[in-house]
């Protein structure tokens, strides 16, 4: 099956009580025992529930998984993932990626003595040098967020495996649509379903998914154990954006290059992040793992003054000044003091993440509405 026909199929059967197309919202938290531990498979909402169950076989099938996991958020999922380590072990992680990711690595888990490498991972030679034999896990992020770098993910896993560590890509910029990390070799794929798999910036939703069932089998101990598991109506918010994932994806690409490169033209822009160029240092990797480069991209203007990059941030009238990202609606954000406001300022600016940089998440609208904006704003 196609992925545009998975999308709208994968993992969905007509309600068996009534017929009824659409997923049923079971908003129950237990389920009636006929005698003790005589069930349908349906004990308590935090270990089962069908609404949510149907998502994580529809994720499995559209990220060409075995098994999938649903998360109360994307940083749920990766604190799920970060629970399989113990004190001691040591995890190698992007050097630009998103913040809250920094920020559950270095305030929650490096307290319970997991240390964290944070490397330059365009480089895939580069990364060998931190494997030890405590190693357990590698952490990318792919395009990366808010600088748009590519990394390679069949060279990483090739480098994982050959170490035996876990590999986890965190594909939420992409987006199933674009890429298919276990396709390359990766053991887990996490998503930020808050963003391009809902789409509609109204949920608040996390996923992973993997092909190793015994690894199925402890995440699935630690979802019920730890219980940040996402409540029914939210799982049915994240199914139903899936089965426009494609139509949705489409368009913000066709947006996202026509903004791009009408950008990178303008004679008061000064640098545009954006993987589609041909001159991106990663662009002959993104046309090997993408099928498209997405609606994101960041770039600077020529005057980085603060007053300038504030006006242009208060001045778009389409583009909404907000956190996130993927929804069909085009938003602005300055990752300095919103997104990743919670990584240290030498640390970003080591990164190439400075105070000028803004950000953009190009949504479904008419594209000539969203460049007349933008031209506007600029000046
Ligand atoms: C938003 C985001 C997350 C975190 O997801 P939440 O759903 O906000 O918890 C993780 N990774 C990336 C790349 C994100 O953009």
């Amino acid at each position: 099956m196609k992925l545009s026909t998975k999308l709208i199929h994968a993992g969905v059967e007509p309600d068996p009580s009534t017929g009824a197309i659409m997923t049923p919202i079971y908003q129950t938290s237990t389920y009636v025992q006929t005698a003790p531990g005589v069930h349908k498979g349906y004990e308590y909402a935090r270990s089962q529930n069908p609404t949510r169950q149907a998502l994580e076989s529809a994720m499995a099938h559209i990220e060409n998984g075995k098994h999938g996991l649903c998360f109360s958020s994307g940083v749920a999922a990766t604190d799920a993932v970060l629970r399989l380590l113990v004190p001691g072990d040591e995890v190698i992680a992007a050097n630009d990626m998103y913040g809250g990711t920094y920020r559950l690595f270095t305030k929650i888990f490096e307290k319970v003595g997991i240390r964290f490498h944070f490397v330059n991972m365009q480089e895939v030679s580069a990364i060998e040098p931190y494997i030890n034999s405590n190693t357990r896990l590698i952490w990318a992020e792919t395009p990366t967020n808010p600088l748009m770098n590519i990394v390679d993910i069949a060279a990483l896993a090739a480098l994982s495996k050959k170490h035996k560590l876990l590999l986890c890509v965190d594909n939420t910029f992409a987006s199933p649509y674009l890429q298919n990390p276990l396709d390359l070799g990766a053991d887990l794929v996490l998503h930020s379903a808050t963003k391009y798999l809902g789409g509609h910036s109204d949920v608040i939703h996390g996923c992973l998914v993997m092909n190793d069932t015994s690894l199925r089998d402890q995440l699935y101990f630690i979802q019920k154990s730890c219980g940040a598991v996402p409540g029914p109506q939210d799982c049915f918010l994240v199914l139903r954006g899936l089965k426009t994932l494609h139509v949705r994806m489409d368009r913000h690409c066709s947006n996202g290059e026509a903004i791009a490169r009408w950008l990178r033209k303008h004679p008061k822009v000064g640098k545009v992040y954006w993987c589609g160029f041909e001159d991106h240092p990663g662009y002959a990797v993104a046309k090997k793992q993408m099928r498209g480069f997405g609606g994101m991209m960041s770039f600077t203007l020529k005057d980085d003054s603060l007053e300038a990059v504030t006006r242009l941030l208060s001045s778009t009238k389409l583009f909404a000044l907000a956190e996130s990202l993927g929804g069909v609606e085009s938003l602005i954000n300055h990752p300095a003091s919103m997104t990743h406001a919670s990584i240290p300022r030498d640390e970003r600016i080591k990164n190439g993440l400075t105070d000028s940089l803004i950000r953009l998440s190009v949504g479904i609208e008419d594209v000539d509405d969203l460049i007349g904006d933008l031209k506007q704003a600029i000046g």
